[in-house]
């Protein structure tokens, strides 16, 4: 679509959030238009797909998924879900019963006393472990670096506790980001188009782009926390609160690659594994998932950021000397592998997903307050209970899009809708 010159409301970021905010507002009279930074829609959502199998580099589970405004979009596409149990719900491969009984029983024990801290002063996750979780610290802070983006340590008690998911995961067979795509097929998004400055020092908002200027009543910011806590995109005059929330809910390290198997069939569909249960410096592995011939390896907190630093090729590698550890030398020349993800190398998200440091779980409600009823905040840093999950992302879209739409009221168009 063309730039316009100006419209009632612009959307800055089409990924989940910004999405869910344009599908909102295409049913409404307000002219709009979204502006994205990549050549591609979708944001932290993206399916790459490789000999025919759509691998998710970024969200791949319906999470909540009963109650998942994404699930609802896939259903209306009239796409396919699969809503078979995920891997993590199933015993490892390679981890006898009773340790996994005794694993459960910690984390359960240890969550239960999550949620009761959280009714006090807040605090490091990890100030709630017992000397008896000495023997699954490592696996406990694993689960936390692919769960929170970072180790327990980093986390706080109070922003734990408001995550209230579902036992629902489903996924959408084509992939998650290519369900996103889909959904974005007639919205009006302008891609390549990254916005530099958001100008409020008038009545008229001016944002500065890769394309050219444009004039907005209301605004819809849905750039991750990162962007916005290292100025990505620069308001004037600046909001130093938003900016100090956003460095509160930092986005940590997640990382997946794909490696293609051969003679995958061996394998039951999703099967887990996990390589070690000693060490933080481990992934998670899935192979199969969803009958595909890959293994899909998870990466989080510190080993993910390591392995980032590293360089391109180093998930992949690691992936395949930990797994020959796991089934021997002659399973390695079965890996090929195929794609990776670096969210942190990428300047237009700089992580994964977010997280309150501890002190710091009241910051998303700063995050996502209006600012002079024409500035709205989305995305899924902003979400209360669903945070760190596109879905959640998803819904604060459609909520700033209506508070956006209030604001304006019977819009007076000032320029030819896009
Ligand atoms: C490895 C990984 C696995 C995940 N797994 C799951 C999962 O299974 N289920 C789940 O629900 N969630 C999962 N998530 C999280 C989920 O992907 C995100 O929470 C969600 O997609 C975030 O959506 P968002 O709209 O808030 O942000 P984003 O998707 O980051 O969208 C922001 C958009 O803004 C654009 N942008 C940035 N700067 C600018 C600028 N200056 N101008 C214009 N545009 C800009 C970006 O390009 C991007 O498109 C996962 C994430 C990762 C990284």
């Amino acid at each position: 679509m063309t730039f316009p010159g100006s419209v009632d409301v612009a959307v800055i970021g089409a990924g989940a959030a910004g999405l869910g905010a344009a599908g909102r507002l295409k049913g409404s009279a307000a002219s709009f238009v979204v502006l994205e930074a990549r050549g591609r829609v979708g944001g932290r959502g993206h399916t790459v797909t490789i000999d025919g199998h759509p691998l998710d580099l970024g969200c791949g589970w319906l999470h909540s998924a009963r109650q998942n405004s994404w699930a609802g979009v896939a259903q209306s596409l009239g796409l396919k879900i699969d809503s078979s149990p995920p891997a993590w719900a199933r015993p490892a491969l390679n981890f006898p019963p009773e340790e996994q009984r005794a694993y459960r029983k910690a984390f359960g024990a240890f969550e239960d006393r999550l949620d009761a801290a959280a009714h006090g002063p807040d605090r490091p996750a990890s100030d709630l472990f017992a000397p008896e979780d000495a023997r699954w610290r490592p696996l406990l802070d694993v689960f936390s670096g692919i769960y929170n983006g970072a180790s327990f340590e980093e986390i706080s008690v109070k922003d734990y506790a408001a995550y209230q998911p579902t036992e629902d995961n489903w996924r959408v067979v084509i992939g998650y980001g290519a369900l996103m795509t889909a959904f974005a097929a007639d919205l009006p998004v302008i891609l390549d188009c990254p916005v530099t400055l958001l100008d409020r020092r008038n009545s008229n908002l001016r944002l500065l782009t890769a394309k050219g200027v444009l004039q907005a009543r209301s605004a819809i910011v849905c750039v991750p926390t990162s962007v916005l806590a290292e100025e990505g995109l620069r308001i004037d005059p600046p909001l130093p609160d938003k900016i100090d929330a956003a460095g509160a809910l930092p986005l940590g390290n997640v990382d997946k690659v794909f490696l293609h198997l051969e003679g995958a069939g061996q394998f039951d569909p999703d099967t887990r594994v996990l390589a070690r249960t000693d060490t933080t410096d481990t992934g998670g592995y899935t192979l199969r998932p969803m009958g595909m011939p890959v293994v899909e390896a998870y990466f989080g907190g510190r080993v993910a950021a390591r392995l980032e630093q590293e360089g391109p090729g180093a998930f992949g590698a690691f992936a395949r000397q930990e797994l020959v550890e796991v089934f021997g030398s002659e399973f390695g020349r079965r890996l090929r592998p195929l794609v990776e993800s670096r969210w942190s190398a990428d300047p237009f998200s700089r992580g994964a997903y977010s997280h309150a440091r501890p002190g710091f779980s009241d910051r998303r409600a700063v995050l996502s307050a209006p600012v002079e009823n024409r500035l709205f905040f989305a995305g899924e840093a902003c979400s209360p209970h669903a945070f760190s999950t596109a879905h959640g992302a998803y819904d604060t879209g459609v909520a700033a899009a209506e508070a956006a739409l209030e604001a304006v009221g019977e819009p007076v168009r000032m320029a030819r809708r896009p």
